[in-house]
């Protein structure tokens, strides 16, 4: 009898450590997520704004899930740009004092005229800023490289500090609509010029930089808008803007579902092909996978022969898709 229980037992060990060490595994990587979510919530938390913000970072996660889905439709946004726009008020003055209120506009610009023949590469980050932007910022920083943030509007204090970084790190910023509701900026030209001149003012106001440069949530060729994307681009045009869709998508916003490695692999797609790539990236609360994969993206392209990253500019050969 013992020596039976004895051969089960024995039987029994392999799994009885496997099991534990699973579950130590399982139990690590939630607390490293925790941990990250943790983070955040302090930094707002200090700040006084807690609860809004993360109203703010749920409801736009939800509408997001829906801008990855294929963009088949859209969500009506949530209180979020009013709550945000309570939280930040009286914060904001302090930041306009940064602004050149006198009407002499920076324009940020770097001169491409040099790299004819050699192949472009433009890192161009969505969404932003987010809780990712500053990591994102460092690896640029740490890589020696300059990007494109397409913005959207946030009106708070530590979203003060990250447009400020992305423009005197010498990043491109770009606009990306004030709210990103598509039921909302794309209702009509008015309601779509009025989000642009919203976020071009606020941008103005707290970089001192007048954006110059666009992307369509959605890009040019999205499915949802209700008016006539060929209205928007007149529209953008009159103002002097310029609107730039991506000829790579990285797959980041792909529900989450997609690894760093992914994320690098589709990124690269074609480059050494190509004169001009326009890669779509993301800076949100959701993508930490993006920042992961950032810095072995920027080392592959670094490799490449006859190959340079560059932030937009006016000498940048716009890529449209095709409306
Ligand atoms: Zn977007």
């Amino acid at each position: 009898m013992d020596h039976r229980f004895e051969k089960i037992l024995l039987k029994l060990m392999p799994v009885m450590v496997l099991i534990p060490c699973l579950i130590c595994v399982c139990l690590a990587s939630r607390v490293t997520g925790l941990e990250r979510m943790m983070d955040a919530r302090e930094a707002y938390e200090e700040l006084g704004y807690r609860e809004s913000r993360l109203v703010e970072l749920t409801g736009y996660e939800a509408e997001y899930a829906a801008h990855c889905a294929g963009l088949t439709r859209s969500l009506k946004g949530d209180a979020s740009a009013e709550s945000d726009k309570e939280t930040g008020e009286g914060y904001l003055r302090e930041a306009v004092t940064k602004a050149d209120t006198d009407g002499d506009v920076q324009v940020n610009l770097v001169s491409g005229t040099e790299w004819d023949g050699v192949h472009k590469v433009y890192l161009t980050f969505d969404d932003g800023p987010s809780i990712y932007t500053d990591d994102i910022l460092d690896i640029l920083a740490e890589y020696d490289v300059k990007a494109t943030f397409f913005v959207i509007g946030r009106d708070n204090p530590i979203s003060y500090d990250r447009y400020n970084r992305i423009v005197e790190e010498g990043h491109t910023l770009g606009m990306h609509s004030y709210t990103h509701v598509y039921d909302e900026i794309y209702a009509s030209t008015e309601s779509f010029a009025a989000d642009t001149l919203r976020l071009r003012q606020f941008l103005l106001d707290v970089t001192g930089v007048m954006p110059r440069f666009y992307r369509f949530p959605g890009g040019s060729s999205n499915d949802v808008s209700a008016t006539d994307m060929h209205d928007l681009v007149e529209y953008l045009d009159s103002e002097g803007i310029v609107y730039f869709d991506w000829n790579v998508s990285s797959g980041d916003a792909s529900g989450g579902s997609m690894t760093s490695e992914q994320i690098i692999q589709n990124a690269l797609y074609g480059i050494e092909d190509r004169e001009t790539t326009v890669i779509l990236l993301h800076d949100t609360a959701s993508k930490w996978t993006t920042v992961r994969a950032l810095p072995g993206l920027i080392e592959a392209i670094q490799a490449m022969d006859n190959t340079v990253i560059l932030p937009i500019t006016d000498d940048t050969t716009v890529i449209h898709h095709s409306i």
